[in-house]
This record gives C-alpha cells, sequence and structure tokens, in this order.
C-alpha cells in the first residue's frame, strides 16, 4: 500500500532575507526540494501582531526583540505543500543559530545571527495549522 503524507506548513522569509532581496532564492530552494507554494503574501505586521504570533515565546529574554524584528520590515509569508512539509522545511531551514546550521541549509546559507536568521518555519502539523489561519484565513 502506498501512504501519502501531504501536509501544509508556514514559511516566513524574514525581514533581513527579504532586504537582501534573497526572497527569490530562497523560495527556489523551496521548489527544488519539492514543496509547492500554495500561497504567499509580502506584508509589514504591526508589532502587536508579531506579539501574537510569537506568544509561545512571552517568557523569554529575546521576545521584545524578536518581536521588534519581525515587524521592522517587509516578510515574505507562504504556505508550503509536500510529503511531510512541516519537517522537511526544518530540515531546509537548518538550525536557530545559523552557525550550527548544516550545509546545504537556508540559514547556512544566508542566516546572520540567531535573531536574523533569515526565515520561519512552523514546528509541528498542530502549530502549522494555527499559523497558516494566522496570516491567511480571510
Ligand atoms: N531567537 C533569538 N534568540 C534566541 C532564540 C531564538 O533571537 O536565543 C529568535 C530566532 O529568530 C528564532 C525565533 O526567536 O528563529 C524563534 O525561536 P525558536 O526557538 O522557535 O526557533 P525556530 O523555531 O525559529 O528555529
Ligand atoms: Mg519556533
Amino acid at each position: 500500500m502506498i501512504m501519502s503524507n501531504t501536509e501544509q506548513t508556514l514559511s516566513i522569509i524574514k525581514p533581513d532575507a527579504v532586504e537582501r532581496s534573497l526572497d527569490n532564492e530562497i523560495k527556489e530552494m523551496f521548489k527544488n526540494k519539492g514543496f509547492l507554494i500554495v500561497k504567499e503574501k509580502k506584508i509589514q505586521i504591526e508589532k502587536s501582531e508579531a506579539e501574537k504570533f510569537y506568544k509561545v515565546h512571552e517568557t523569554k529574554p529575546f521576545y521584545n526583540d524578536l518581536c521588534a524584528y519581525l515587524s521592522s520590515g517587509p516578510i515574505v509569508v507562504m504556505i508550503l505543500e509536500r510529503e511531510n512539509a512541516v519537517s522537511g522545511n526544518r530540515d531546509l531551514m537548518g538550525a536557530t543559530n545559523p552557525n550550527d546550521a548544516e550545509e546545504g541549509t537556508i540559514r547556512k546559507k544566508y542566516g546572520i545571527s540567531i535573531d536574523k536568521n533569515s526565515v520561519h518555519g512552523s514546528d509541528s502539523v498542530e502549530n502549522a495549522k494555527i499559523e497558516i489561519d494566522f496570516f491567511f484565513k480571510d
């Protein structure tokens, strides 16, 4: 029996990457790994929206800077679809700190620092649904 597990996940190209005009190169990396970009939009969000989006991190010392940063410039928000999209996207992104990211990952290639690490990706199927709704529910 052939088992398929098509999933969707939320990806964000963060301000540091959009600012350097890396969005098309990063989108190519997704497509080359078999991801379909189902929906996408380039937007800039308010700090209050970033605070909602990153609420799980509200007790962390980096929370305020993180929310200020995500709302500091344009971002590209995408719904990516593929087999095992959630874990596949995390693999392609690489470690949170670009210094620890493996060769061939987006963060290794483009990340500047742990805060300016170029991309966000949902960390579970459940959170992917919540994050997709956050940006694309209309
Ligand atoms: N972050 C940070 N300092 C830290 C840890 C995280 O600035 O010490 C930022 C970083 O940009 C990261 C985001 O907070 O992407 C969310 O953290 P998380 O642990 O969820 O990492 P991710 O899921 O993005 O790899
Ligand atoms: Mg995370």
